[in-house]
């Protein structure tokens, strides 16, 4: 008691000769609460990292950074702000991977998640997941909204288990992924995370710890997956298990003719018997061995690359399948018949085998060359989009051509994947096109310190394309600067997402990085 008065007295002193200003409001209220005080850091290191994301385009300086021992922790944080006559705003922060500051708090309080992870060991038997059975719900897992898919992965297939859906990348949290919809190749087939959710625990903007799914509390259910974080912070979340495979087939095949490529991935979307179906663009000064994952030999990236001169751009189709030890002998066969048919360019089809692990963990390996190469901790003007199946083709011209190509300023990974609205449940907060069958495209450049913004004049001029153009495009991950903006996006959600960020966080306290509600 005496060190922790001890800590308060030194954190007061301290805060009131940097931020006089505040001493009347939150710090004190904050630090009048003797438990929470003492996890509260204003260290350079703890608002440093608060203040950045994975984007390095945004820095917002909170007032200090939480660092929770456990739910409670954070309940009272909430609460402290909710019965405050001048509330503060709270943001959660799961792994800091957003683009543009979304898991910010400018002068509020940030959460950061990962320390509830810090307090288990580094045991997968003792972390925040738990796998069950249960004869209406099958096999799942509980697992805290802190935890990194990763994790979830290792300790389930402990089990023989794994999620169905995933993220292309697993060094993300389960609360910050399900706050926007978490999406990859395997969507098409069991739609995106927020889809295979069964139950949540959420702390409202209200303080309220509660337990929803939907049956119970549906609503503030459907509001939290992919509500960006505006209704309540996810402490928990039960998660679609499923038996899993040990190993993958791994094919990427080339198009030169966008329209062959689409109408290949709508085929095989549409058929039952892949596990995953992606696609990416190939350019020039965008190599075929990316980060996202080293695929081909030396003596296929010359070829490919004579073929690029020719060319300028070309179509990466890439399709898995599972299996395990009692279909190995079969699948292959399988396997060439399901890509039967295709009609990409008859040499330029690739195959390699891989561990379920390996292939699903694919995006490290090209984090850490680029890490030591000091290329990943650069600012990412990224724009994703999901882009009706009618507008399409002329994305295909006006963006993929006339603006990537021939600005020749692409810089990364650029994705393009259809899937189905039908795997999607309109109840939830996730906005998505208004069409049977949509592309998610991923722009995800890499820039300097020195080029960033130019890369991102190109990210509105592509914007700009559709609106002109009448492409009903849909940003995921969104990010915009006005009302009006977030109004168009939501359409017709909007008023149902207005009334809900009324009922469970009327102060407006969460998620402000954001700036849906919060424009200061
Ligand atoms: P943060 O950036 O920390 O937070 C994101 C938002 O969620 C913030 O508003 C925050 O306040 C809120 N939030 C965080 N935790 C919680 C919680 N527990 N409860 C409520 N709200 C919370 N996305 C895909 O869908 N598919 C991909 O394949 C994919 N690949 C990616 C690859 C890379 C290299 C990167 C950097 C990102 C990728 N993303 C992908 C995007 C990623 O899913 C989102 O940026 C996600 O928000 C990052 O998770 P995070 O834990 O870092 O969240």
């Amino acid at each position: 008691c005496f060190v922790a008065m001890f800590i308060i007295s030194r954190l007061i002193c301290i805060i009131g000769k940097l931020r006089p200003w505040t001493i009347n409001s939150l710090p004190y209220q904050v630090l009048s609460d003797l438990d929470i005080a003492t996890r509260l850091r204003i260290d350079q290191d703890s608002i440093r990292t608060a203040s950045s994301d994975f984007g390095k385009l945004v820095q917002e300086i909170p007032f200090a950074v939480l660092h929770p021992s456990s739910v409670n922790d954070i309940v009272r944080i909430v609460n402290l702000s909710y019965s405050s006559t001048v509330p503060f705003t709270i943001a959660a922060r799961g792994h800091g991977h957003s683009v543009r500051g979304q898991a910010m708090a400018r002068n509020g309080v940030v959460v950061e998640m990962t320390s509830l992870s810090d307090i288990h060991s580094n045991n997968n038997e003792t972390k925040n997941i738990k796998v069950s059975w249960s004869p209406s719900l099958g096999y799942y897992a509980d697992v805290g909204g802190e935890q990194l898919w990763i994790d979830v992965l290792r300790t389930t297939l402990d089990h023989g288990l794994a999620p169905v859906s995933w993220t292309d990348y697993l060094y993300l949290t389960v609360g910050g992924t399900l706050s926007n919809a978490g999406i990859s190749g395997q969507t098409f087939k069991h739609g995106p995370q927020i889809s295979n959710v069964h139950e949540l625990d959420v702390i409202t903007g209200k303080g309220e710890f509660i337990t929803c799914s939907e049956h119970i509390n549906s609503e503030l259910f459907y509001a939290v997956l992919g509500g960006l974080g505006q209704f309540g912070i996810i402490t928990r979340a039960r998660i679609v298990l499923d038996k899993a495979p040990t190993r993958v087939k791994w094919v990427r095949m080339l198009y030169d003719d966008f329209s062959s490529f689409t109408r290949d991935q709508e085929y095989l979307i549409s058929i039952n018997g892949l596990d995953y179906v992606e696609g990416s663009l190939v350019m020039q000064q965008n190599s075929p061995n990316n980060w996202r994952s080293s695929f081909f030999s030396a003596s296929h990236t010359s070829k490919i690359s004579s073929l690029l001169t020719e060319r300028g751009i070309l179509y990466c189709l890439e399709v898995v399948k599972y299996f395990d030890d009692h279909t190995a002998h079969t699948v292959e066969q399988e396997l060439e018949l399901l890509l039967e048919g295709l009609h990409h360019i008859p040499e330029f089809k690739f195959k390699k085998g891989d561990s379920f692990v390996d292939f699903l963990n694919r995006v490290r390996s090209g984090e850490l060359k680029l890490q030591s190469k000091g290329l990943w901790d650069v600012p990412h003007p990224w724009l994703n989009l999901f882009v009706p199946k009618s507008g399409i083709m002329d994305f295909n011209a006006g963006v993929f051509v006339d603006i990537l190509l021939k600005q020749n300023k692409a810089t990364g990974p650029i994705l393009v994947y259809p899937t189905t609205k039908k795997k999607w449940d309109e109840r939830m907060s996730a906005v998505i096109p208004d069409e049977d069958t949509f592309y998610c495209v991923g722009l995800l450049h890499s820039g300097t310190f020195d080029d960033w913004k130019a890369l991102g004049d190109q990210n509105n001029e592509i914007l700009e394309f559709c609106d002109k153009n009448g492409i009903k495009i849909k940003q995921y991950l969104p990010h915009y600067k006005s009302r009006q903006e977030w109004m168009n996006h939501f359409g017709s959600k909007w008023s149902t997402f207005q009334e809900r960020k009324a009922r469970f966080d009327p102060k407006m306290i969460l998620s402000p990085g954001q700036k849906i509600f919060n424009f200061v």
